[in-house]
């Protein structure tokens, strides 16, 4: 039986008998059936059952957010907001996905070369519960659009979420196993991605969870894209908007309770504005209301589980006793954690090395631009950094020195469907999202016309 727990009351909301591994086979040979004929469907016939979807995402966004909230503890007003973020990648993949994937013409000796975008057939989505809906529709809006047909393996955790997102797709009229939720626990992945009907994994969670997948995937000569964890930092030198900053930063690392992988989790001040910007920060963060995710002001909840917190506060012990220096916070009730600051935080530092994923931020000061790029490289992941800066020239050269996937500046890392999503070194590889996105689980099929 997996079950979900409202990590704020602790109490179950939701339980499913697992799949066994016939119920689970059966499955993958619907969808490979569906497969046959949806990869025949033509892009305005998919775009059609691609933009119901939106519609039924925004018409029932509060059914589904309330679901998101009970399982795993979002903030009630962020759930409804993830939601409609759904309904934009479902409709930017129905009004792209044609041009995106239309024939590409390429002169050559031949009176007529092209490359062919076709599907390659079921798409397994090993997906983590921090974002339940939205990490799922932004494999799912591509996936489908391109004619493949999507299997998805929740987190357990989520499972309620799991079949409201398979409810959505057959209440917009796809066809049945063009997107099916498998109810299992990890254990049965490993013959999922060995069954040959089965053609690419895409996984977003942990690096344990992403390392595994891809071994299993790699030993079947199956392609795999990882979308791991991060630790990104925010840069803040001392012409920065300092007010703008604050608030940007605030956003970026307490939104969503702080587990997402790209949140800022590293915040990097230029020393001249260090301590008066801790001061704001730390002003600001105490304002966040924290409490009950059901309540529309709530803007920091419990933590998804109970063990995620716990994790969470053994970090920060194991840093504190480092030599990190608790600012504000750092008190846990069961899944409840306190948005919490800590300064004095040195690269020798579990907070610095590893990711922490709740609402905790550890403040490192640096001297010089060169000092700064040097600690945000330091990191083991490579997902995105934000620079908080005036001199756009300046931000702009530096863009070529950092490792990640991606950089923003004066604005937290933040997905869109329109740009290309993904991460370097230990954050994974592959892109989401975008037309790289849709790019990633299509045979770039190579014609030549002598
Ligand atoms: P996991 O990485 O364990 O879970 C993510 C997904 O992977 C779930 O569906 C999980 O299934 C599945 N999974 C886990 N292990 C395996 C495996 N060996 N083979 C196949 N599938 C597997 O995340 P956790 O929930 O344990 O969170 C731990 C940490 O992971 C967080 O603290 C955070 O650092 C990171 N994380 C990063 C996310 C991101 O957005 N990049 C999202 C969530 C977590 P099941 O639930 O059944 O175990």
């Amino acid at each position: 039986m997996l079950t979900s727990t409202n990590p704020h009351t602790l109490k179950e909301v939701y339980e499913v008998e697992e799949f066994s591994m016939a119920q689970v086979n059966k499955a993958i040979e619907k969808a490979d059936e569906c497969f046959k004929s949806w990869r025949k469907c033509t892009f305005s016939e998919r775009s059609d059952l691609m933009m119901a979807a939106a519609n039924e995402l925004k018409q029932n966004k509060e059914e589904y957010a309330k679901d998101i909230t009970l399982e795993m503890g979002k903030p009630i007003s962020q759930a409804i907001a993830e939601v409609e973020k759904c309904a934009w990648v479902c409709e930017y993949y129905a009004q792209h996905a044609a041009e995106q994937l239309a024939n590409k013409h390429i002169e050559t000796d031949a009176q007529e070369s092209y490359v062919n975008y076709e599907p390659i057939g079921a798409v397994l989505a090993i997906m983590p519960w921090n974002y339940p809906f939205w990490q799922v529709f932004r494999f799912a809006a591509p996936a489908l659009m391109a004619g493949n047909v999507g299997l998805l393996k929740h987190a357990s955790n989520v499972m309620k979420s799991a079949a409201n997102i398979e409810k959505v797709f057959a209440r917009a009229g796809f066809p049945e196993g063009c997107f099916t939720n498998l109810p299992i626990s990890s254990g049965k992945i490993e013959p999922i991605l060995k069954n040959k009907k089965v053609k690419a994994v895409t996984l977003t969670g942990s690096m344990p969870a992403g390392s595994a997948v891809a071994s299993v995937a790699g030993s079947q000569i199956k392609k795999s894209v990882l979308e791991l964890g991060g630790s990104n930092a925010l840069v803040v030198f001392d012409d920065c908007n300092m007010e703008e900053t604050v608030k940007t930063c605030v956003q970026a690392r307490y939104q969503n309770t702080g587990q997402s992988c790209i949140a800022g989790k590293r915040l990097l001040l230029q020393k001249s504005i260090a301590e008066d910007f801790t001061k704001k920060f730390v002003d600001a963060v105490r304002k966040l209301k924290s409490g009950d995710p059901m309540d529309k002001d709530t803007y920091v909840g419990p933590m998804a589980r109970v063990d995620l917190a716990e994790e969470l506060e053994k970090q920060l012990e194991e840093s504190v006793s480092q030599g990190a220096k608790i600012l504000l916070g750092g008190n846990r009730k069961n899944a409840h954690f306190e948005p919490t600051v800590v300064g004095n935080v040195t690269p020798d530092m579990t907070i610095f090395k590893e990711e922490t994923f709740g609402p905790l931020i550890g403040i490192t000061v640096f001297e010089t631009a060169e000092e700064a790029v040097r600690l945000v490289n330091q990191s083991d992941f490579g997902l995105g950094v934000s620079l908080f800066t005036e001199n756009i020239q300046a931000a702009k050269q530096r863009i070529p020195q950092f490792d990640d996937g991606a950089v923003f500046v004066n604005e937290l890392v933040k997905s869109d469907p329109r740009l290309p999503f993904g991460g370097t070194k230990i954050s994974g590889y592959g892109r989401e999202l975008s037309l790289d996105g849709i790019q990633e689980f299509v045979n770039k099929k190579t014609v030549y016309i002598k």
